[in-house]
Parts: structure tokens; sequence; C-alpha cells
């Protein structure tokens, strides 16, 4: 059983260090207002400009923290199933190396064979499928799971995942 995994907002906390690094430079995020909406609609263009600049640097995404309980969940599903960590990197090229490094820090018994960077996921084989962005889940064929985001907030067509317990609940019994 192979279960395709995202990195951003589902392995690494991406959104809420993105927000605390806009916060840090005086750019006041109103969480309410990011129900259904990405960050790119609640900022002005600088402000928009500013945050790609931003996420598209090495040292950047370096940073990001691993979310809650990840590293063991993940770690115990490792020894039951195959494991794919699924990232669009190339929608931040410059993110790439970084990325990887991110990965061999914070999960250190995934291999590099295990690590798939693309430009779309509609390709990718697997049985099972986490992920954020409903745009990814509805392109695949076999099972799928939303993990929460502000930006998926409302949508009910997908069983979902509010953090890395309910994960381990699922697959881990
Ligand atoms: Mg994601």
């Amino acid at each position: 059983m192979r279960l395709l995994i995202d990195m951003d907002d589902v392995i690494a906390d991406t959104l809420n260090y993105t927000i605390a690094c806009l916060e840090s430079n005086n750019i006041i995020i109103d969480r309410k207002e990011l129900a259904g909406k990405e960050l790119e609609d609640i900022l002005t263009k600088e402000q928009v400009d500013f945050m790609h600049k931003m996420t598209d640097s090495v040292s950047y995404f370096k940073r990001i923290p691993i979310k809650p309980n990840c590293y063991a969940v993940l770690k115990e599903l490792h020894k039951r199933y195959e494991i794919r960590v699924v990232s669009c990197a190339f929608a931040f090229p410059n993110s790439m190396n970084a990325k990887l490094g991110w990965l061999k820090k914070h999960l250190d018994f995934i291999s590099l064979n295990e690590i798939i960077f693309c430009g779309c996921k509609a390709d990718i084989k697997g049985d099972i499928m986490i992920d954020d962005r409903t745009e990814n889940l509805q392109k695949f064929s076999g099972r799928k799971y939303l993990y929460t985001a502000p930006h998926n907030k409302g949508i009910n067509r997908y069983k979902r995942f509010n953090s890395w317990i309910d994960i381990q609940n699922e697959f881990c019994r």
C-alpha cells in the first residue's frame, strides 16, 4: 500500500510560518479573513510581491517547522506502508534544495527514493493521497484525504484530517 503525502501544510507547517514571517515584517493577517482563501487574496499587490520574494528564498524554507506529531506518526507509518513525500516543488525552483535539506533534517528515516518533486501530481501512482489541496485530490484515483488548512475550509467531499493524531488513528491501529 503506497501513501502519497504532501509536504507543504501537511508535513511542513508552511502557512503558519509564512504568516509569522509576514507579521514580523508588519504585515498583519486576520486569520478569519483567510477562510476559503489564499494569502494572495487578502494581501495588497506589494505585499504579495514581498511574500513571493520571501518564500522563494533558500533561508525561508529552511526555517519552517514540522507539524506537531508528524515525525513520530510518519515514522510509524513508514514501518507499515510504502511512503512517498510528494511536493510541487517546481512552483518555487529556488526552494528545491532547501526542501530536500529540510526533509533530510526533519525526516531522517525518509530516503531519496521516497521523495518526489514534481510540477503536477496527476501522474503519480499511489493508493492513498493526503493533501491540503483539492486540485491534487481531484486528479487522484485512489483513496483521498484532505488535510485541514484555512483555504480548504467548508469543503466536505473528502474525509478530513485536522492533525497528525487523526492520521495516526486512521492508519496506525
Ligand atoms: Mg500542500
